[in-house]
């Protein structure tokens, strides 16, 4: 591990988002699309709010944190002014209450319960609250989300409830050895995404694609990713406390 100074820190987020929106760009090009049509979002877990300020100065308008603990911490230090905040890790039905209000979406409802959970607490706020459906593409048990089988039935049940909109699809895609193994993945993402849009369920958008991530972004991409979901390629290698 080398040790940089913040100056330093801030120098190498600044290329790294330059050499990155150059990838989306090209990426978004192949795959038919003007580079503006994906959002780049910082994930910022681990990361001092310094470092997100930074990236947040460097034009980032969208952020990702894991924990509800963590970004309500870093919250007040952030400037978030023109920048919005996306809750992206599992969430537990106990912490639903602190974290509806405070971001634009959470993109990782994983259980009819937790959708019911954060549609009552945005109710009592009189809010409407933005989510997105993870997927567990790959079938991992070490992963959260649905299956893709169960999907179309559970986006439905989702969609009756009061106080949220159903807004896309999220996935952590598994590790892949091959580029065609993990292009297939995307790809099924996408059939998904473009099959649930179609039937054009109430209160059902299929507007965000969220994936793709450090190692796998430009696939994710090629295969009509609208949003990718970016940590230590900005930021470094995490350390975790
Ligand atoms: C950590 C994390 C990311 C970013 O991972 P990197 O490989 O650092 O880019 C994206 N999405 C989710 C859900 C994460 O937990």
């Amino acid at each position: 591990m080398v040790w940089l100074s913040d100056e330093e820190r801030f120098s190498a987020i600044e290329e790294n988002l330059k050499i990155i929106r150059n990838d989306i760009a090209e990426s978004a090009i192949k795959s038919g699309r003007l580079p503006e049509e994906v959002a780049l979002m910082a994930v910022t877990k681990t990361v001092e709010p310094k470092f997100i300020n930074k990236a947040i100065d460097c034009g980032i308008g969208l952020i990702g944190e894991n924990k509800v603990q963590e970004l309500l911490l870093k919250e007040p230090e952030l400037n978030l002014a023109g920048c919005k905040a996306h809750l992206i890790g599992h969430l537990q039905s106990n912490k639903v209450k602190k974290i509806v209000g405070k971001v634009d979406t959470i993109q990782s409802v994983d259980t009819v319960d937790i959708a019911k959970e954060i549609g009552k607490r945005s109710v009592q706020q009189g809010i409407i609250t933005k989510v997105l459906l993870e997927v567990n593409v790959g079938n991992e048990d070490s992963k959260f989300g649905f299956s893709s089988d169960e999907l179309f039935e559970k986006a439905c049940e989702i969609a009756e409830i009061d106080g949220i909109t159903v807004n896309g699809l999220m996935c952590v895609a598994p590790i892949c050895e091959k580029e065609a193994e993990i292009r297939a993945v995307f790809s099924n993402m996408r059939r998904m995404f473009i099959d649930i849009g179609a039937k054009k369920i109430d209160n059902i958008s299929m507007n965000v694609l969220s994936m793709g991530m450090s190692g796998d972004y430009e696939s994710a991409i090629l295969e009509g990713a609208n949003l990718v979901r970016i940590g230590s390629a900005i930021f470094g290698a995490r350390i975790y406390r």
